[in-house]
């Protein structure tokens, strides 16, 4: 039976408390995990996962909507642990994410450091520590707009770029779903830009949440906010 589960998991960073909700969509031949936490939270994913009886051995692949850190922190680590699962991402965020290219994050976040008022320096300088601490991952799938992958009934790769270039939302026929990833975070309920300040291009973000939000979807799982339902 074709099961969507969404996960939710407590992250904190910098005193700043975060609810993540990375997704798992179940077949009756794969087990799929969308987006893969924070740097150093495997554990609370693989606890995630057993809470909702699913065994973490069982992620056949795990997608990556972005190469943000917050997204594939632990994906270098649950590869090495489970070294079967096979790992997406859109072919615009792979290099980024394999270390090939530098991460346009951290690129942004040293070029902000150069302007930061004294009293953020030390955050920001933490901040730029923990986006190199991420492990970088070899992308065995590469995906395309438009693409039409087989789980969960099927399941379409949507370009959203504009938070990053590359970053793809997912949409299930199925499920009436769509999974945002970063292209809406919610707030108080409603759907906004996820960080406007730090969009890589905010009129592309812009135009990446208009789509998800007139697609007939009913509901959008968002990474950051959890279940907007239209
Ligand atoms: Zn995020």
């Amino acid at each position: 039976m074709n099961k969507l589960i969404i996960l939710k998991l407590d992250m904190s960073y910098g005193g700043i408390r975060d609810e993540i909700h990375p997704v798992v969509l179940k077949d009756d031949t794969s087990c799929v995990l969308v987006d893969c936490g924070y740097v150093g939270s495997l554990g609370a994913i693989e606890e995630a996962l057993l809470q909702n009886d699913i065994l973490p051995d069982q992620i056949t692949h795990i997608i990556l909507t972005h190469q943000d850190h917050d997204h594939i922190g632990a994906a270098a680590a649950y590869r090495r642990k489970y070294p079967k699962v096979q790992l997406l991402a859109s072919a615009e965020e792979a290099p980024y994410i394999a270390g090939t290219y530098k991460s346009l994050r951290l690129e942004q976040a040293e070029q902000l450091q150069k302007v930061l008022p004294d009293e953020m320096q030390e955050f920001g300088k933490e901040f730029c520590n923990l986006l190199k601490s991420v492990e970088p991952v070899l992308i065995d799938q590469l995906l395309l707009d438009g693409e039409k992958l087989s789980f969960c009934g099927g399941c379409k790769v949507l370009l959203t770029p504009g938070h990053t270039p590359g970053h793809i939302s997912l949409y299930l026929p199925e499920m009436n779903t769509i999974i945002a990833g970063d292209a809406i975070a919610l707030e108080d309920g409603k759907p906004v830009i996820a960080n406007p300040q730090f969009a890589l291009d905010i009129d592309k973000a812009n135009e990446s949440m208009k789509r998800l939000l007139n697609h007939p979807a009913k509901q959008i799982i968002c990474y950051h906010g959890g279940i907007f339902t239209k």
